[in-house]
Parts: C-alpha cells; sequence; structure tokens
C-alpha cells in the first residue's frame, strides 16, 4: 500500500490507474477508523482500486470544538486500510492542505443552510472547500460517503454537482453497533452511562420508523414524538402512540430532532415523499448525530 503526503504523489498515482482506464473508489477520511470507514472501503473495492485519505481538517471544527482531543490513531489506521486492500491512502500534513497564503474557499450549496449548517456555522464551508481539494488531488471516478453524516452526503453531492465535479457521489448506509448505536469515532469519548444514555438516539429512531410504517405521516406528531423521548419531557400533543420515557435517561442537550425531505432538505408538513429523520445532541461533552430514511429514497 502506498501512502502519500503529497497532492502531487497522490495525483499521479490516481491520474496513472485512471489513464489506463481503470474505475478508482475513494473513501475521505478523518481517521480513528471503525467498522464504518471499513465499510465504505469495502463499497470502494467494487471499483478497480480502492484509495483512501486520512485528515483531520481545521476548517470543518468551530472554535469551541473537538479539533484538538479528536483521536488520532494512524499507525492502527494505516494497518486496518492495508488488510481491508486499499491500493492508496492520502495522509497529507496541515502545510500540505492549507499553506502560508491559502485563503480560497467552497460557498456550499443551499442544502447546508440546514440542521448542521445552523449549529456549526463555517463547518460545511470547510467540508466542501476540503472535499474538493481531495477530488482535485484524486482525480477519483467515485467516491463513498457514509449517510451517517447524511446532510453532509447530500451538501457534497450538489457541490460536486453544481460544480461539475467528474466524480460520482455514492451514500453508503450507516454501520451500528449490535445494540444500535450508530458507529463514530467519537463514540469513544462516552463513559458507560452516557453511552447507554447515547442509545436513546437510536431508539428514537427506530421508534419514528414504527410509527411511519404503521401510517403515521404528519411531521409535527413524529418530531414531538421525537423531543419527548430525547428529553423526557411532554412537549405539546399526547395520544395513545406516544413513547414512554424514563426520568434520568435523556439527552443533556438536543440541538435538532427534525423530519426534512431527504434530497433538498426542506421542512416537510406531512411525508408525502422520500424523508429523513435526523437527530443532533449532546451527551456530556460529546456531541452525537444520527438518522433514519423514511421512505423509498433510491432515486
Ligand atoms: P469521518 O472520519 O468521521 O470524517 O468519516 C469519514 C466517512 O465515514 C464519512 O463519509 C462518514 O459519513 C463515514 N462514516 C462515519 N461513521 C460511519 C458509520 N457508522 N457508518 C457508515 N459510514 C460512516
Amino acid at each position: 500500500m502506498e501512502v502519500f503526503d503529497s497532492p502531487e504523489a497522490a495525483r499521479a498515482f490516481v491520474s496513472a490507474l485512471r489513464s489506463q482506464g481503470r474505475t478508482v473508489g475513494f473513501v475521505p477520511t478523518m481517521g480513528a477508523l471503525h467498522e464504518g470507514h471499513l465499510s465504505l472501503v469495502k463499497t470502494a473495492l467494487s471499483c478497480d482500486a480502492a484509495v483512501a485519505s486520512i485528515f483531520v481538517n481545521p476548517t470543518q471544527f468551530g472554535p469551541n470544538e473537538d479539533l484538538d482531543k479528536y483521536p488520532r490513531t494512524l499507525t492502527a489506521d494505516l494497518e486496518k486500510l492495508k488488510s481491508a486492500g486499499v491500493a492508496a491512502v492520502f495522509v497529507p500534513t496541515r502545510d500540505q492542505m492549507y499553506p502560508d497564503g491559502f485563503s480560497s474557499g467552497v460557498e456550499p450549496p443551499r442544502i447546508s443552510e440546514t440542521l448542521e449548517g445552523v449549529c456549526r456555522p463555517g463547518h460545511f464551508r470547510g467540508v466542501v472547500t476540503v472535499v474538493l481539494k481531495l477530488l482535485n488531488a484524486l482525480p477519483v471516478s467515485h467516491a463513498y460517503f457514509g449517510k451517517k453524516d447524511y446532510q453532509q452526503w447530500r451538501v457534497i453531492e450538489a457541490m460536486v454537482r453544481d460544480l461539475n465535479v467528474g466524480t460520482r457521489i455514492i451514500g453508503c448506509e450507516t454501520v451500528r453497533e449490535a445494540d444500535g448505536l450508530a458507529m463514530s469515532s467519537r463514540n469513544r469519548y462516552l463513559s458507560d452511562e452516557e453511552r447507554s444514555r447515547a442509545l436513546l438516539i437510536s431508539k428514537t429512531l427506530q421508534h419514528v420508523e414504527t410509527a411511519y410504517r404503521a401510517g403515521e405521516r404528519q411531521t409535527a406528531i413524529l418530531q414531538n414524538h421525537m423531543q419527548q423521548m430525547l428529553l423526557g419531557e411532554n412537549i405539546g400533543h399526547r395520544d395513545t402512540a406516544t413513547p414512554e420515557t424514563s426520568p434520568g435517561r435523556r439527552l443533556d442537550t438536543l440541538q435538532y430532532a427534525s423530519i426534512v425531505s431527504s434530497y433538498d432538505f426542506t421542512p416537510l408538513a406531512t411525508i408525502d415523499r422520500p424523508a429523513v429523520a435526523l437527530i443532533a445532541g449532546m451527551i456530556g461533552t460529546t456531541r452525537l448525530i444520527d438518522n433514519r430514511e423514511l421512505g423509498q429514497t433510491d432515486v
């Protein structure tokens, strides 16, 4: 497995494969790799070759976020990628990505303006800028993103479409722990007590999906159930389908629990098209997100 730190070397490697007519699948990551990342790699291996990147991108972290304590496990990550069959990994330094004098940036698409975009100002500008830089350094045929970061996947799809980037963007299913917790590099911050409370997020999404399958289409009712489950409070509506929650077992802060159109993230009063339920909140000092698609979305 090749390891490159310069964009030029990475580009030469990918360009050589592409000029032989081979497809190249790319998995961008921030490292601290887990089975979720490796499932993207496995999917990328359906191309003739798979490449990955590891770069903790400073421009997508807010001033009060966890950039400095973000887990860094480079040696183990490279081992995992090698065993998985990755042909090359791009591991640039901060200076290689943002040398002195760097001042450009990509204006993120409109879909970035809600939910994560509101909670994390500047985050998506950092994401689309680094992803475009990575796709320029590695001119791959396919790039794979996790639906775990659902809005990020849609934002990148829109950026690539809007800016005529010649890479196909593919969203991959979220990999979960056996008990339903979505795998995340940030899960390692959780104490046992926090981890058991974090399960409330996937349980709430399961409840929403069950209610949706049973025929509930009113977003306000479903969102209200989500808030009740996550905060253990009775907000507004109560009906027989209202879930029970135990006091003390809840999120510390709920940032959003929303259902929106899965394509353009517009709010929906009634779920009459493919939708996605999304949750973001804090457990202690750890920020967690998760989501569940509702209805047919593979268009
Ligand atoms: P990150 O290292 O957190 O930037 O994630 C790199 C890629 O892995 C992104 O496309 C994420 O959406 C994806 N990813 C992270 N966690 C999971 C998961 N549990 N299942 C599937 N993909 C994931």
